[in-house]
């Protein structure tokens, strides 16, 4: 028995130094975090429990991972340790009551509350304010010479600015891939047929430790600070906080959410409020950091052999999970685009339990080398939907997943055009898939708003063969209701009346109702404020469809095919002889706001507002934000460490604000 608990610690222990390699020394992880820290706590458990089997070199009590021979090496003068965790308020309070136990203390603790951000964490020297040395954390104790890479970091000052910067200072803190960069860098690695990253993490810690430094230039980098080391010569602030804002003042950049607050109930409000603002962060963040805001108190502290006692991190639920793929559907859309869709062993992540996630293409089935059987790693951050980002070599027999060659609802031939990713169904209208999509998509809440029509009564009208478009709704009758499935007569009867109802709308929501590729809200309300009627849209060609905001060649391409059809006409025809109609545009309506016609593209950091509050603030000016910089974007606003959209922007003569700019524009006070 004995000899067994033995056994099971030590596998245990080299199983998670295998974890540790692959995570800090290769940046390449093979289990999530989530898994990773159930494991960790397996381990403690046990060595708790059979205190006789505890050693100091277990890695429960250690810090990070061996440094690579690549790198020169750096010992840390004081060490770099890491963090002990509470996953609930209970074991905030029993964090808190040890500290006080240790202190003799009774009184509220005043707490000095961070972001925990998800990157790297990195040690600064300066010497008299200049920056002369950066390392990783390593080991602990010894970590790796990254200066010549930090040094390409753009938010990095090489020289500290202000009053009283101690003689040498080390500054520690967090180097971060921002996550617009780290999806704009994976996007374009898609694109060149390169491999992305799994996360902004490891993007983060696999674009600093790359021994070209070239190379880490090109990656969009940002750093923040969250802790000192070693000072000489220097007279710093008494508390923690305030430390932070000298750091900021000498023009070191630390985040912005920052705060102070007493007892676990300011701490725990400040978790309920950070929790809420995650999705809107630039920077991935995985918990909140909780520390002793007084120096003093921090120093009578001390640390155990990995974390100190002054602090401790709560944890933000994981957004990556791992899980098996069962299988892979394939399912027809609205315009016949087929998407392989994983089907997963339910698993509860980032909130919500995921048993299904979208493969997007064939393409993604090929970059994640998926095989069905496999272990995959499931993501999802804030409300984005859920995404297989990894899958991980499995060991048991795994299936290969063929693409079909036909459709699977009509078994009509599946066509890829070169150089397109989505492959599609040629059945068109024949196709009863693409039919109840577009009959779904035309009584879908954005467009037509049809009350009662959901997917279950569409698929059994097409099933059944009363409806073939979405004209046909408007012949059905109560009788033809009646007998499907759960549509009882009052049922039926208020369906009618729904169908009814939807006649009145606007010439936007037709639009968009009809269903044309790539026309999606916005650019069904530009068509409309452009050109004012169904006529107009009809009549135009390729060259006044690319004037209104939003079209493009593609789109415009797209327009003006689907009018062509002679099918769609008669559809258009018989929607129109069924009553659709909506109230005229006047040209003035479209012009009401001050920012109206006005093109922006927010790019880099904003310090003082988050990107999605200035861009809701232009939005509500009339404003169109947009993702990309082209010749129709009027202004592009550059916030801390702008790349490739500023100078785009500076290629083609657009005007170039800054957030300051912004701000007295928008008339905000921060
Ligand atoms: P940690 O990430 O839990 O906490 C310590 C680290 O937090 C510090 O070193 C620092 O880099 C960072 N940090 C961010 N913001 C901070 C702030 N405001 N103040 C202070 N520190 C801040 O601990 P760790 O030892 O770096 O790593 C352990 C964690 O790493 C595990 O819980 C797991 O999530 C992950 N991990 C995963 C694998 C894997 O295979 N998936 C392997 C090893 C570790």
């Amino acid at each position: 028995m004995t000899q067994a608990i033995a056994t099971k610690i030590s596998l245990l222990r080299q199983k998670i130094q295998i974890y540790n390699h692959n995570y800090y020394t290769l940046d390449a992880p093979t289990v999530t975090d989530a898994e990773y820290d159930r494991q960790i706590k397996l381990l403690r458990e046990l060595e708790d429990k059979h205190p006789e089997y505890a050693t100091t070199d277990s890695p429960s009590q250690t810090v990070g991972g061996v440094v690579l021979d690549a790198f020169s090496k750096v010992t840390h003068e004081l060490p770099m340790l890491s963090l002990g965790n509470v996953y609930s308020a209970t074991e905030l309070d029993e964090f808190i009551e040890r500290i006080n136990n240790r202190l003799n203390n009774t009184a509220e603790l005043c707490f000095c509350v961070e972001p925990k951000l998800d990157g790297l964490a990195i040690s600064l020297i300066f010497e008299q304010g200049k920056l002369v040395q950066a390392a990783t954390r390593g080991d602990g104790t010894v970590g790796e010479d990254v200066t010549h890479n930090v040094k390409t970091i753009k938010n990095i000052p090489h020289t500290l600015q202000g009053d009283n910067i101690p003689l040498r200072l080390e500054v520690r803190g967090e180097v971060v891939m921002p996550i617009a960069d780290f999806h704009a860098f994976n996007k374009l690695a898609q694109t060149n047929d390169s491999k992305g990253f799994v996360n902004p993490r490891n993007a983060a810690a696999g674009s600093l430790r790359q021994l070209d430094s070239n190379l880490t230039a090109q990656r969009p980098l940002a750093f923040y600070s969250y802790g000192i080391g070693i000072i000489e010569q220097g007279d710093l602030a008494d508390s923690h906080y305030k430390r932070l804002q000298q750091l900021k003042a000498w023009g070191l950049p630390i985040t912005r959410e920052i705060t102070r607050e007493t007892g676990a109930k300011g701490c725990i409000a400040a978790y309920t409020q950070l929790l809420e603002q995650r999705s809107t962060l630039p920077y991935e963040i995985d918990g909140i950091v909780y520390k002793i805001d007084d120096i003093a108190l921090q120093e009578q502290l001390g640390f155990v052999s990995r974390a100190p006692r002054w602090a401790t991190a709560h944890k933000f639920p994981a957004q990556e999970e791992q899980t098996q793929l069962l299988d892979v559907e394939f399912q027809v859309g609205r315009t016949g685009a087929i998407t392989p869709v994983a089907i997963l062993q339910p698993v509860f992540v980032g909130g919500v339990t995921v048993s299904r996630a979208s493969l997007h293409n064939a393409d993604e089935i090929q970059r994640l080398q998926l095989k069905i059987g496999q272990t995959v790693i499931i993501r999802r951050a804030a409300d984005v939907i859920p995404q297989i980002v990894q899958a991980l070599p499995g060991t048991q027999a795994e299936k290969d997943i063929i693409f079909p060659k036909i459709c699977p609802v009509c078994h009509s031939e599946i066509e890829r055009i070169e150089g397109e990713a989505i492959a599609r169904c040629t059945g068109g209208l024949y196709c009863a898939a693409q039919r109840k999509e577009a009959i779904k998509y035309f009584a879908s809440r954005k467009a037509m708003n049809i009350d009662g029509l959901g997917v279950k009564v569409v698929e059994q009208l097409v099933d059944e063969q009363l409806i073939n478009t979405p004209a046909d709704l408007f012949t059905l009758t109560a009788e033809q209701l009646i007998p499907l499935e759960r549509m009882a007569a009052k049922k039926a009867e208020n369906l009618l009346t729904a169908i009814q109802h939807c006649k009145q709308t606007t010439l936007a929501k037709f639009i968009l109702a009809l269903g044309i590729r790539e026309v999606g809200d916005a650019t069904a309300k530009n068509l409309a404020e452009h050109f004012l009627t169904l006529d107009a849209i009809q009549a135009a060609n390729l060259e006044t469809l690319e004037k209104v905001d939003d079209v493009g060649k593609i789109v415009a391409q797209h327009i003006v095919t689907f009018f062509r059809q002679v099918h769609n006409q008669e559809v258009i025809q018989a929607l129109l002889a069924a009553g659709i109609h909506w109230p005229e545009i006047s040209a003035k309506e479209t012009q009401a706001l001050p920012l109206e016609g006005k093109t922006y593209v927010l790019t880099g950091t904003l310090t003082r507002m988050d990107r999605n509050e200035a861009k809701q603030a232009l939005q509500a000016l009339g404003a169109k934000v947009s993702g990309s910089v082209s010749k129709k974007t009027d202004y592009v606003v550059a916030g801390e460490s702008a790349g490739s959209k500023l100078t785009k922007a500076q290629e083609l003569g657009i005007d170039v604000l800054t957030e300051d700019e912004l701000l007295n524009l928008l008339d905000i006070q921060y």
